[in-house]
């Protein structure tokens, strides 16, 4: 067959013994499992009437069989759709109308709902599976072969459609092909060294691009194996660092930036504890650069932070050899091209200076789905909007200082949110913080900040606004302080600020 990212996953594989993913129950599935039961789960997928092009909609806790779900819609020549499990069926209708899938895989416990709902919205087959693998989905797939003529894709057709966080407004359908989904994963394998002798942590959710595209790709493609985590336990993957013979004893971790603060929190966290551990890689959210200092002085192990998106994959890298700047997200990646602009105008900027930053490249996505108006407006010249504020030092790294959107605008100057929020978590006693801007009556938003205290420290808004006088011109200097045991965050970990600027929004009004 010609299956572009499916032939490539088999290419890859090394034997079908070789493990592919050690599971919390202690059992081993290796690759000759995965092919056999994506087979199945394939053979399945086109019995119940899914066509090349066809969106299979997915929500379920993370399990072998969910993940064996995504290779065999892409087998199948379908579109693999993932949800946020934490979505509620009120937010899963607005999906399935939106991508109206042939196929929807739930949860056993929302069974009776989700029929319901697919009876009403004309989504034809409804499967269920549940944390444990079991549903009627395994149960049917049972029933067919291990193996499975693949459906032939071309470069250019959809692999799957995955919604971004919602961080900044209701989520979008991003349209990945199969070129988009295999060049991302291919150069990052290289860009990190990915080889069969690898062992990732893998306890990331698998409905978002992080778990699912860059960890799992990366480890097929390098034919590595993977300790498959539904969450993640700190004190659990610093035990797996220090056991295990070669082949099962982890040798990277891909987490989001809340992996790296828990593991500090253990105090088992330890040079000798990590020796074995090669790579480190946070993303999704920034990481403090704090963070990476702390854990470089606990462990003499440099975190590589990368930038990415649900619209693109990964776009740009701290080096593998060289320095991984703390606060910096890296070079562009070999294969991507990125330039920073004025938000307004377009116009590229020099060095230096912090403006949109817009990303070209094999990795960018076809556009939202069912949007092209929108699509459209987010494309300047062949290059993508990311919607993230930055810039590129001297020196070729890529710093981002926040969002578009999270840019507030005062009396008329603009404050980068990240800057204020660096000076006031550099205040002792202080957590961490975030910096948002509400709707002011004088200034048109006014500079506001939401502080978490560290545990026993005892602060007054007017500590903060003492510490900030000498620190920051006035205009940035926040006009109302707030104080908060913790920030809202999703599952990634992201800070949910437009949860903030609800909370508060008429206090200045
Ligand atoms: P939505 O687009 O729906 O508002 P979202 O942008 O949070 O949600 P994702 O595609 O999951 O959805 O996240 C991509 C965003 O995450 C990037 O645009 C960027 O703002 C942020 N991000 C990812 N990695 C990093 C990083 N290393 N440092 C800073 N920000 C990061
Ligand atoms: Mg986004």
């Amino acid at each position: 067959s010609d299956n572009h990212l499916f032939d490539a996953i088999r290419a890859a594989i090394p034997a079908a013994g070789k493990p592919l993913a050690f599971l919390a129950d202690g059992r081993v599935e290796t690759y000759g499992d995965a092919l056999a039961l994506s087979a199945r789960l394939a053979g399945l997928l086109v019995a119940r009437g899914v066509k090349p092009g066809d969106r299979v909609a997915v929500q379920v806790e993370k399990s072998w069989p969910a993940l064996a779900l995504y290779l065999a819609a892409v087998r199948a020549g379908a579109v693999y759709l993932p949800l946020n499990t934490a979505y509620t069926l009120n937010e899963v209708e607005y999906f399935l109308s939106d991508a109206e899938p042939t196929v929807f895989v739930c949860r056993p416990q929302i069974e009776a709902e989700a029929r319901a709902l697919a009876t009403r919205l004309g989504v034809p087959c409804v499967e269920t599976l549940g944390a444990d693998g079991a549903g009627s989905l395994t149960d049917a797939a049972a029933g067919f072969p291990a193996d499975f003529e693949d459906v032939p894709r071309g470069p250019e057709d959809l692999a799957g459609i995955l919604y971004t966080s919602g961080t900044t407004g209701r989520a979008k359908g991003a349209m990945l092909s199969h070129a988009n989904l295999l060049s991302n994963a291919q150069t990052l394998k290289d860009c990190w060294r990915f080889t069969a002798d690898d062992v990732l942590i893998h306890a990331l959710p698998i409905f978002h691009t992080h778990g699912l595209f860059v960890a799992t790709n990366i480890v097929l493609l390098a034919g590595a194996s993977m300790i498959f985590r539904s969450k993640f336990d700190p004190k659990e993957a610093l035990e797996l660092m220090g056991q295990g013979e070669a082949g099962h004893r982890p040798t990277s971790l891909m987490g989001v930036p809340t992996f790296y603060t828990r593991l500090l929190d253990q105090p088992g966290l330890t040079r000798e504890a990590t020796a074995g551990i090669r790579l480190f890689i946070s993303g999704s959210a920034p990481l403090l650069a704090e963070t990476h200092r702390a854990f470089f002085e606990r462990t003499g192990q440099a975190i590589l932070e990368r930038y990415g998106m649900t619209e693109t994959g990964m776009n740009t890298s701290n080096p593998y050899d060289g320095a991984r700047i703390a606060g910096t997200v890296g070079y562009p990646l070999p294969d991507v091209s990125l330039r920073v602009t004025d938000p307004e105008t377009g116009r590229v900027l020099p060095t230096g200076e912090i403006g949109m930053i817009e990303v070209k490249g094999p990795n960018v996505f076809k556009g939202y789905w069912r949007m092209p108006e929108k699509t459209a407006g987010e494309f300047r010249d062949g290059f993508f909007i990311t919607g993230d504020l930055g810039k590129v030092d001297e020196a070729g790294y890529v710093h981002i200082v926040g969002r578009g959107k999270d840019l507030v605008i005062t009396g008329g100057f603009n404050v980068y949110p990240k800057e204020v929020e660096g000076e006031i978590d550099a205040i002792p006693g202080v957590l961490e913080s975030a910096v948002i801007g509400l709707a002011h009556p004088d200034f048109g938003e006014g500079v506001t900040a939401v502080v978490v205290p560290a545990a026993g420290a005892s602060l007054t808004e007017d500590d903060i606004h003492r510490a900030l006088e000498t620190r920051l011109a006035r205009f940035k200097q926040p006009k109302r302080v707030f104080f908060v045991s913790e920030l809202p965050r999703n599952t990634m970990g992201k800070v949910q600020k437009n949860v903030l600027r609800e909370t508060y929004k008429d206090i200045y009004r």
